[in-house]
């Protein structure tokens, strides 16, 4: 027999496209009929808007996430020998990128009570070698961006963030997008802004940044056939371009619908001391909704037996992945999180009656 789907799904992305499927349809149609594909008026479009929204001079649109951060390292000269230090608790890609752009992830460990890089832990792990620091605005959000820039600018370290999560969110009043030397966005479909495929951004303040951004995203080059740097090909096409701009009118009014979830959770669940904390710094774009419990994965059966569908960000540490092979113990405060750390159901497609029901469940396991 096949099981019934859950009753609260994790995220339902279908619900989300079809709530804009009229505007998704027209947006998607002008580019089919105007017969430009890849760095158009689409994609100048969209930057331009997105770096008014984050409040930055420039956006670069890129393949993905992960291509913006390695792009961002590569066009701030991180390469070879250079060291960049990084949250032990994220996802992977956030050390992957350091890997590719052919420097060495060097892990910091997270306060425990927010899952974000702890700058004590960053300014202990500076050597002679350390060129970067990269700071995920984890769960969407912010690292504590002020601490990390003064240990930036002590060691004169690049600062380059990881907002794939953080899309809205700001820091201090200041929008995330605007705080570092370069900020790295993706628009993966499940994330905050999210596209119909892979993509994903830069935004900075420098003009030379950006002029070496936009020549590495395609072939090193500015002008056609003359290539000045050994770039890739890693650009936002016009569909996806198209896709985000009609999105991104849509991000504040979902993230509110997100905001509205996360305070059921929070007055529900707080009494029982599972939440995360919010640090109090600005806005949270409430990507995930993260609990933490003991028991996380006997909580997780009991809410699924219950149809609800449950996600943990993220199980296994980058240091302990394969890929990275770093022994066990070196980042006490990741390692336990990954262990107790369970996001709830959270997305414009719930409202905070559904997050009774999740709360209700989760007080009848506790
Ligand atoms: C999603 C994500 C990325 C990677 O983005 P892609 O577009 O999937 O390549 C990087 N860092 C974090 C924290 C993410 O959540």
């Amino acid at each position: 027999m096949l099981s019934a789907p859950p009753t609260i799904p994790f995220l339902d992305l279908q619900a989300i496209t079809a709530e804009v499927a009229g505007e998704l349809h027209a947006a998607t149609r002008r580019v089919i009929d105007g017969g430009w594909f890849v760095l158009g008026p689409e994609l100048e479009a969209f930057e331009a808007a997105w770096a008014a929204h984050c409040g930055a001079r420039h956006c670069v649109g890129v393949g993905s996430g992960l291509d913006a951060l390695v792009l961002a390292l590569w066009a701030a000269g991180i390469g070879s020998g250079d060291e960049v230090i990084v949250p032990a608790h994220t996802f992977v890609a956030t050390w992957l990128a350091v890997t590719r752009a052919g420097g060495t992830p060097v892990g910091a460990d997270v306060d425990p009570a927010t899952g974000l890089l702890d700058p004590a832990a960053v300014a202990a792990a500076v050597t002679p070698r350390t060129r970067a620091i990269l700071p995920v605005h984890l769960y969407g959000q912010a690292a504590d961006v002020d601490a990390l820039r003064s240990i930036a600018d002590r060691h004169a370290l690049v600062l380059v963030d990881d907002a794939a999560q953080a899309h809205g969110a700001t820091y201090r009043g200041r929008p995330v997008g605007a705080l570092a030397d370069a900020t790295a966005w993706s628009f993966y479909p499940g994330k905050n802004l999210g596209a119909l495929g892979d993509g994903g951004a830069v935004t900075t303040d420098d003009p030379a940044l950006a002029e070496r951004l936009r020549m590495l995203r395609n072939y090193g080059s500015r002008e056609k056939y003359v290539h000045e740097l050994a770039g890739t090909n890693s650009r936002l096409d016009e569909l996806q371009a198209a896709v985000l701009s009609v999105k991104l009118a849509h991000l504040a009014e979902h993230n509110l619908r997100r905001r509205a979830l996360a305070e059921r959770y929070r007055e529900r669940l707080a009494p029982l001391g599972l939440p995360l904390a919010d640090a109090g710094r600005g806005t949270h774009a409430w990507h995930l909704f993260v609990v933490r419990h003991p028991e996380r994965d006997a909580l997780q059966a009991h809410l699924a037996a219950r149809g609800i569908q449950t996600l943990v960000h993220y199980p296994i540490p980058p240091h302990r992945q394969a890929a990275f092979d770093e022994p066990a113990g070196r980042f006490p405060h990741a390692e336990a999180l990954a262990a107790e750390v369970l996001s709830l159901p959270i997305g414009p497609h719930l409202t905070p009656a559904d997050a009774d029901v999740v709360c209700d469940a989760i007080e009848a396991f506790s």
